[in-house]
Order: structure tokens, then sequence, then C-alpha cells
């Protein structure tokens, strides 16, 4: 077969495996042998912020388990509803930070590219589930004001393609994009936040690929895992193809109560991480935004959780424990630093 034609073919695969997210709760749970009654589903909160997840994603959970710590991130939970002070819908200051349309600057020498709104899985606890993409993203028509604007900006040495997820994007509006930032000179490195590795590899086709590597500067990937369980051996693979064209390959979790809130949870991944080229990046304590408040895990819980960590794995695989404070020059660490 032409070259050509078999990229095509791959590249309509993970199209076409994105297309057949579940996306109702009448679908997803009889797939796994559960019924509404047994976790707490609400309607309301499908409503209010979609229900997606991949099927490869979900063929990674127990059957029948109403806790299994991949569905309880992705599940719609009575739980949303509960209105706790302190949780909003703009929880990092993100709306604070707009410098052009899509274009997010908070730290000195690297700003955000709002690239999408779109994701392929909608993760319940996501700090920007009330994020305002219409007006914030760059769309085909508003790029050009972003990229004149960092072209504009010789202080900004990194770029961050986010979202959503950029692997979302087809490899064309992406090629767009990586070129453009290529051609940009002070831009030394570009980086990608992107989960699509881990809940849809099949993304990680051959076009995505040979894209990655004419970029013309060096791409520092960060995948976003939250449980071994989610590192299945096309997840492996997916990664190991990603390595040689990422200039550095990095994992960032979030520290979800029922999710990864032991210490065996965490050092598995960390571990199950490094089996497959990926080095811990970040922990995350929880964004404070509206309908997560159940996944929260106290800052001195969350410190001793870490502390446990350091003390059973290499330096390598300790992810650094952080809180985004609004405002702030930096993810700010907990623990050494009182930060609680
Ligand atoms: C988190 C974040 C970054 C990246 O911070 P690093 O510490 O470099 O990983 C950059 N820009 C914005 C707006 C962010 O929220
Ligand atoms: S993949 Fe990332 S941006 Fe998308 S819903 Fe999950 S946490 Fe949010």
């Amino acid at each position: 077969m032409h070259a050509e034609t078999r990229i095509r073919k791959e590249g309509t695969a993970w199209q076409a495996e994105l297309a057949r997210t579940y996306a109702r709760l009448d679908d997803l749970l009889p797939a796994l042998g559960l019924t509404a009654a047994d976790c707490g589903v609400s309607a309301e909160a499908a409503a209010s912020f979609p229900l997606r997840v991949p099927r490869g994603f979900v063929a990674r959970m127990r059957h029948g388990d109403p806790h299994d710590p991949l569905l309880r991130q992705v599940l719609p939970v009575t739980a949303e509803h509960a209105v706790v002070p302190g949780f909003g819908t703009d929880p990092v200051g993100d709306l604070d930070s707009v410098r052009a349309p899509g274009l997010l600057q908070k730290y000195a020498g690297r700003a955000l590219l709002v690239t999408t709104g779109a994701c392929a899985v909608h993760c319940r606890y996501c700090f920007r589930r009330a994020f305002p993409y219409p007006g914030h993203s760059t769309t085909p028509g508003v790029l050009g004001t972003a990229l004149a604007a960092i072209a504009a900006d010789d202080s900004l040495q990194e770029i961050i393609l986010s979202g959503g997820d950029p692997l979302a994007l087809g490899n064309d509006r992406l090629a767009g994009i990586v070129h453009a930032l290529g051609r940009i000179p002070h831009v030394a490195r570009i980086r990608l936040h992107t989960r699509l590795p881990v809940v849809l590899p099949e993304r990680i086709d051959a076009e995505l690929l040979e894209l990655l590597r004419s970029a013309g500067k060096p791409v520092v990937t960060v995948i976003h895992a939250n449980h071994a369980s989610e590192i299945s051996a096309e997840v492996i693979s997916a990664l190991v193809r990603l390595r040689p064209v990422s200039a550095a390959l990095l994992n960032q979790s979030v520290l979800l109560r029922g999710v990864n809130d032991s210490v065996d949870a965490l050092t598995t991944l960390s571990t199950q991480l490094f089996s497959a080229g990926v080095l811990p990046y970040y922990l995350h304590q929880l964004d404070r935004v509206a309908g997560a408040a159940h996944f929260l895990v106290p800052d001195d819980e969350a410190i001793a959780l870490h502390a446990a960590m350091a003390a059973k794995l290499p330096g390598y695989l300790v992810p650094k424990l952080v809180r985004e404070i609004a405002g702030a020059e930096a993810k700010t660490p907990l623990g050494n630093f009182g930060a609680t």
C-alpha cells in the first residue's frame, strides 16, 4: 500500500475510536455490569458536564466494581451537586492570565495555548470543566492573534499546547500550530500537555510521530495518568513510540480521593510509568473547581502520602507535590515550604 494511504487509514482509525466514546450512562453502566443505583450517578451532573470516556479506557476498568479508580474519574455522581465554600468556576485564575484569545501566561518564560476545548475524556475533577472555551481558545480565526503575541514577546521561550487536549485536534490543525511556533526564533521549546496517549493510545500514529519529529524545536511531552491501571499494554506501546520524538516524556497526576490516595497506588503508578519510559513530574493537589470537592485529599494527608512515597522510591520517581495558587509565580510545593 502507498505510504500516504496507509497513514491516512491510521488517522481515521483514531478518529473512529474517538467517535465511539461512551457519552451516555445508559451505554456505559451496562457495559460494566453496573446499575445507576450501584454508583450514585447523576443525570444532572452529566447534563452540566457531559459524560465522555473512550471504550479502550473503559476496558481497563474492573467489571462490576462501582469503586473502580478509573471509573470514579469519569462518572457523573450526585456528590458533584455539593456547594462547598472555596470551590468555584475559575479556581486557578485562568481568566486573569489571558494575554490574547487562547493565550494564557502566568509564569516567566512560558505561556500556554488553549488549542481546543475538546478532550477525548471528561475528567470530573477537571479544573477547566467550567472554562469558557468559545471565547478563550485558538480557533483557526484567532490563532493568528495568539501567534503574533508570541512572536512579539521574546521572553517567551516555551509554549505549552494545552486545551482541552491538543491531540484532540487533527494532524493538519496541530501541524499548523507546531510549525508556526517552530518558525518563531525565540521559542526554544514546545510542550504538549495531553491525556490522549493514556485514554486513546491509537492517537499516537505514524503521522503524529512524523509531525513531532518535524517540529524544528525540542518537544516536551507531558501526559496525564493518575493510576497504574490506566497504563495498559497499548498505552505502553504508544509511550514507547512517543519517547524518541520527545526531548522529555513526563507525567502529571492529580491526587484524588477514592482514586490514588494511597501510598501503594502512587508508588505503583510511578514504577509503571517508569517501565513505559515516563518520569513523574507533578502530583497536583486538587484545584478547587465546583463539583469536585468529593475528590479532595486534605493537605496534611497529601503531604504524609508524598513523604511515604519518597521513603520508598528513588528520588527521580517521586513527583513534586504542588498546588496552583492564582497569582503565584510558579506552582507552589506543599510540605517543605509550609504552604498549607
Ligand atoms: C501550570 C502552567 C504552566 C506550566 O508550569 P510548569 O511549572 O512549567 O510546568 C504554564 N503556564 C500556565 C498558565 C500554567 O497553568
Ligand atoms: S483530559 Fe485534561 S483538560 Fe480534558 S477533561 Fe481531563 S483533566 Fe480536563
